[in-house]
């Protein structure tokens, strides 16, 4: 087939929120009689999943403290739950378990998520957290847990596998993804706001609409859409904050302990909700006993068949280097500079002991592959879904968004013209409106 010289919609980016904008904006086309032949492209620089999408960790989980996070991501998880086989999706659960620190904020996450219907249990107190935890597993041994949030809904799906899944439905439906395109800019019809065509280093593509879906690498789309670089932020206080950077790098940190995935089974038998604990609990090395820290500290974790062991990762550190800066490609694994480090590693290992007696002893099996990626997070850390020029849509998820995979369906109806009300508070006006998500006390910053 031809390089195309126009096409209607182009999406930039075959990751999750690309890939989901192009399913819905098919299927919605079929089911109105349209002819999608030709019409929507997918234009990816590198592969399908080649991004963030290929190496998350592949959680979904709604334990936000945030209202509108957690009416979002209800409606993505009834998507994740509509065919969980097609999307290699696993419904087992979400457990939050948190020291005394936590136990206001996620009481008030649980009592939210009972008003909104979506099912989940909450424990309280530090002997029925233990009791509650040692019902699931036998070997639990974690200290100053004083509450659990027992998410019934969510999970985990297997990131590529899922995207591969999602690229055959998007084909089946008449889009052509095509891979080995870089879009380099943007050109705007003379006299106006409106981008009439994107330029490739494979040649000019006229268009109509277009949607970035481009992960860790929005910042270049932002200045390609010659967006500000700093921008004034009217905090929950309302104090004013000018030149503030809008994009900041955040180093997410993962990995594998390479045990049979089936060690982590509960005492039943069955595959385990995916567990994140938040403690103040002091942590202690599993590998020579000295201390590695007394602050507050957070795991997450899952049996994982596709990783081939026990997967998961801890909080995420802030990247120094100016924005600008950042080298996000190579991504991924194959960075020379943001993989996992030994010292998480040392940390995430002895935090699995600490939690279970069946990982003391285990830091020798932890993987030798280079894991982990970068995130390219918004000035509040919450994503921006919008629109700019007059027919450009930004999907810039603020690296919350595997478990999004709504998304891209809202933002598809939105460009059909139908305006959505979950993605209004996530307009890029509501930083200098000072409409803010509210923060909570979690040590990372996308809860
Ligand atoms: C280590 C790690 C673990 C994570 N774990 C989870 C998790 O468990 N749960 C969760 O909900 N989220 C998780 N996330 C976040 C999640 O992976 C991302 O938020 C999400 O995948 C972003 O999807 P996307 O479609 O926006 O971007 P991507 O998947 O990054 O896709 C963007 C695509 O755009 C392409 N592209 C970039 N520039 C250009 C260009 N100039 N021309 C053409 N194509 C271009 C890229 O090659 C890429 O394929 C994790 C992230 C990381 C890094």
């Amino acid at each position: 087939m031809s390089f195309p010289n126009f096409s209607e919609y182009i999406i930039i980016g075959a990751g999750i929120h690309g890939l989901s904008t192009a399913w819905r904006l098919a299927k919605k086309l079929n089911e109105q009689d349209e002819d999608v032949e030709g019409r929507i492209v997918v234009l990816e620089k590198s592969g399908i999943a080649s991004g963030a999408s290929g190496i998350a960790c592949g959680v979904v989980r709604n334990n936000y403290f945030q209202p509108a996070m957690r009416e979002l991501m209800a409606h993505s998880v009834n998507l994740w739950e509509s065919d969980p086989s097609g999307l290699h999706y696993h419904p087992v659960g979400y457990m939050q378990i948190s020291c005394e620190a936590m136990r206001d904020d996620v009481s008030k996450i649980y009592e939210q998520q009972q008003a909104i219907g979506y099912e989940s249990v909450f424990i309280e107190g530090e002997n029925a957290s233990t009791k509650y935890m040692r019902g699931i597993f036998d070997d639990w041994q974690a200290k100053g847990i004083t509450s659990v949030l027992h998410e019934k809904k969510g999970g985990y799906s297997n990131q590529t596998k899922a995207m591969y899944s999602l690229a055959s439905k998007v084909e089946a439906l008449g889009v052509r993804i095509i891979t080995g395109v870089e879009v380099k800019g943007f050109n705007l019809s003379s006299g106006s706001d409106t981008v009439k065509s994107v330029e490739t280093n494979l040649g000019t593509i006229d268009c109509e609409r277009i949607v970035v879906g481009a992960g860790p690498w929005v910042r270049d789309f932002w200045n390609m859409l010659d967006l500000p670089k700093q921008i004034q932020v009217k905090d929950l206080k309302g104090e004013i904050h000018n030149d503030v950077d809008m994009w900041r790098y955040w180093q997410l940190e993962e990995g594998v302990l390479k045990v049979e995935p089936d060690t982590l089974k509960t005492n039943d038998g069955n595959i385990p909700p995916v567990i994140h604990v938040d403690t103040d609990a002091p942590l202690i090395s599993d590998v020579d006993g000295s201390v590695i820290t007394k602050d507050m500290w957070g795991i997450y974790y899952k049996p994982d068949w596709h990783f081939g062991g026990i997967q998961g990762g801890a909080s995420p550190y802030k990247v120094d280097t100016p924005v600008d800066e950042v080298k996000v490609d190579p991504y991924g694994p194959s960075s020379p500079e943001f993989i996992s480090s030994k010292e998480f590693a040392h940390m995430w290992v002895s935090a699995l002991a600490h939690c279970h007696k069946r990982f003391e002893g285990s830091m020798p099996k932890y993987h030798k592959d280079p894991s982990g990626g970068i995130g390219c997070f918004t000035p509040d850390s919450f994503p921006v879904f919008d629109h700019f020029k007059e027919n450009v849509a930004v999907i810039a998820d603020s690296n919350h968004g595997w478990k999004m995979i709504g998304v891209g369906h809202l933002i598809a109806d939105e460009i059909l013209g139908d305006e959505q009300d979950l993605l209004k508070p996530f307009r890029f006006d509501r930083f200098s409106k000072g409409e803010l998500h509210p923060v909570s006390n979690s040590p990372y910053p996308w809860s």
